[in-house]
């Protein structure tokens, strides 16, 4: 753990008594001088997790021929804000112009946007991305509204924090985080009960919620239905709203304690897709959602991989199809991963 960052978490706790885990994990994450994001580039092999874009370039193309379909559904208008939040290393985005590249009306088109919190990520993107107009927004707030948008957010929603409370003695309460024996942080319950209305609950459930998920939905919701536009979001969660302490650290490719890592591991959870599906519909966008596997073949996954395994040495060849297979396989991230399509 960050010393400094645990150094603060507990001052804060011996100040304002235990933390919800919503604070702690943004103090985590986010905390402007020891957060994770704000500290590191935590991708790839030598870094802490891999993500789609980083195993295979057909991820970012797919999501480029995704992104042409939008513009030619929305009648190919002359000027589109294509927008990546949590954008990463830039690779998807790059991937994704590689295709734009190939309609060259659809490119004329963009004004490219990237909102991203962390100064080592942006400096990441300015360097994948040099040669191309971007701008970088610190939210959605600030992305133009005088034309359609196309939205993009890979492994985004999961590092947006949760609540998470649990059943017991037939009354819900917040999990939460305190300072326990030898001064180590540990987890409680709070101390008044929380009025949470959900029906069948039992002893021990555990429910996560996450406000500032919905919020973003919410806005880009608002966003699309009054621009026009599409977005695509993509994560590991469930379509159908369940129970469940789905909450983890990962550090070096591997689970670690979420109270002893702060500021060094990646927390995250599964993304409640069923509850942010009810809330774009109910702004009145339509939505579809899909295992990632069965997007990407339907998009053109195959003839794609196909296409770039011609000119491939054995070793590329090799790289490509194991790719494919690790973004594909319903025993990989095919099934796991959810594509939640939202449109205006
Ligand atoms: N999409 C990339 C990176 C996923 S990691 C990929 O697939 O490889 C999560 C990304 O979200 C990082 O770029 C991180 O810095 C960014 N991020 C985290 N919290 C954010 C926030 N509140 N607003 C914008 N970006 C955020």
């Amino acid at each position: 753990m960050s010393q400094e960052l645990e150094t603060l978490i507990k001052s804060h706790i011996h100040l304002n008594g235990p933390m919800s885990v919503e604070t702690y994990w943004n103090f985590c994450l986010a905390h402007p001088q020891f957060g994770y994001y704000i500290t590191r580039d935590p991708l790839g092999q030598a870094g802490d997790f891999t993500t789609a874009p980083e195993i295979s370039q057909l991820f970012g193309e797919m999501i480029g021929i995704w992104a042409a379909e939008q513009w030619n559904r929305l009648g190919q208008p002359h000027h589109i804000h294509l927008v990546e939040i949590g954008p990463g290393r830039g690779t998807l985005m790059s991937d994704l112009l590689r295709i734009a590249r190939l309609i060259p009306d659809f490119l004329k088109s963009l004004s490219i946007h990237l909102i991203e919190t962390s100064p080592a990520l942006r400096n990441r993107q300015k360097e994948k991305l040099a040669g191309y107009d971007v701008s970088w927004h610190d939210t959605i707030e600030t992305i133009p509204q005088n034309a359609p948008v196309i939205l993009i957010g890979n492994e985004f929603l999961d590092a947006l924090p949760i609540q998470q409370f649990a059943f017991k003695d037939g009354q819900w309460f917040e999990r939460m985080i305190g300072i326990g024996e030898r001064n180590k942080l540990v987890f409680g319950l709070s101390a008044t009960p929380v009025p949470l209305n959900l029906p069948q609950a039992k002893e021990q459930d555990v429910v996560e919620i996450s406000a500032v998920r919905e919020a973003f939905t919410h806005k880009l919701c608002e966003r699309i239905k009054s621009q026009g536009g599409a977005a695509l979001l993509i994560d590991y969660g469930h379509d159908v709203s369940a129970m469940g302490d789905t909450l983890q650290a990962v550090r070096s490719h591997a689970y670690c304690d979420l109270l002893k890592d702060c500021g060094e591991a990646d927390i995250t959870s599964h993304v409640d897709f069923g509850r942010l599906k009810s809330i774009a519909e109910k702004l009145g966008c339509r939505t579809s959602l899909q295992g990632q596997g069965s997007f990407l073949k339907t998009t053109g996954i195959e003839l794609r991989a196909e296409q770039i395994l011609k000119s491939a040495t054995e070793k590329q060849k090799d790289d490509i199809r194991a790719g494919l297979n690790r973004l594909v396989d319903d025993k990989q991230m095919g099934t796991l991963f959810r594509v939640m399509e939202i449109a205006g």
